[in-house]
């Protein structure tokens, strides 16, 4: 009987009735109902916190995975593509056992490791809020590695050849790009002028740069917009998608990352 009366607590508390006032169920207790062993889990993605169970910001990083996946779901990404995101091995880790990298005196936000086939995200860079709109794409920049390298392969012709297109041609270079310039102008963007560099180190960095413009609409480093890829590379702009099955007007602005920066388009 004992059993049965909470069984029915816990139905309560879970579904709430209708009329029934809001249940009492606290945030850090869902958060805490989320992590399962060394596991946060959050709409069939996992992300392995063992290595960060006692660090004091794993809510504040957790929530942030939280935002993370639901800037992917609001992608609409194809099925097959979000399927294959969840399989993706994720671990948060303290910024001192990080891999060590010579690529970039910055902070490493997050990284996907080839021979391991999974991604490891910096539990410092998740919780601080320092600028909203570039850490929002971590996970998914990184996923988007993860794709290129297992499902395209990683030396995918056609990427190669779109991203040596780009280099030749010196595509995407900020210096005229109006909307580059407005974002140089922001302070809290001051930090993000150096990343055509980044874009275009390698055809990895080039795919999963572009693909998070092609699916954001903007992003707030080069190659900056949706449309700036069509401009330049109608073909690429093409391959995109139709890999993404987005169907999308390359003209119309659907959403924007910054809501003052239609008021400087018009
Ligand atoms: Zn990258």
């Amino acid at each position: 009987m004992k059993k049965l009366l909470s069984v029915l607590l816990l139905f309560l508390l879970t579904t709430g009735p209708a009329g029934m006032a809001q249940s009492k169920i606290t945030l850090p207790d869902l958060f805490a109902s989320k992590i399962q062993g060394n596991y946060f889990l959050y709409d069939d993605y996992r992300f392995d916190v063992s290595k960060v169970l006692n660090d004091e910001h794993l809510e504040e990083a957790c929530n942030e995975c939280i935002r993370q996946v639901g800037y992917i779901e609001s992608t609409n990404l194809p099925k097959n593509i979000t399927n294959f995101f969840k399989t993706v091995p994720v671990t948060l880790l303290p910024q001192d056992q990080l891999p060590q990298t010579s690529a970039s005196s910055a902070t490493l936000r997050g990284m996907y490791l080839p021979n391991e086939s999974a991604i490891v995200l910096n539990i410092d860079s998740l919780y601080q809020n320092e600028c909203d709109d570039y850490k929002d794409q971590t996970l998914l920049h990184e996923l988007l590695h993860a794709f290129h390298h297992q499902r395209l392969g990683s030396n995918n012709l056609a990427i190669i050849k779109f991203f040596k297109e780009a280099k030749d041609h010196h595509y995407y270079n900020s210096e005229n790009d109006p909307y580059a310039n407005y974002l140089k102008s922001q302070t809290k963007y001051a930090k993000l002028k150096t990343n055509f560099d980044y874009m275009m180190r390698n055809d990895h960095e080039f795919f999963a740069c572009t693909s998070i413009a092609f699916l954001n609409d903007f992003a707030p480093y080069e190659p900056f917009s949706r449309n700036n890829i069509y401009q330049h590379q109608p073909e690429y702009y093409h391959y995109l998608d139709n890999l993404f099955q987005t169907g999308r007007d390359p003209y119309i602005i659907e959403r924007c990352l910054f809501s003052d920066f239609i008021d400087y388009l018009y």
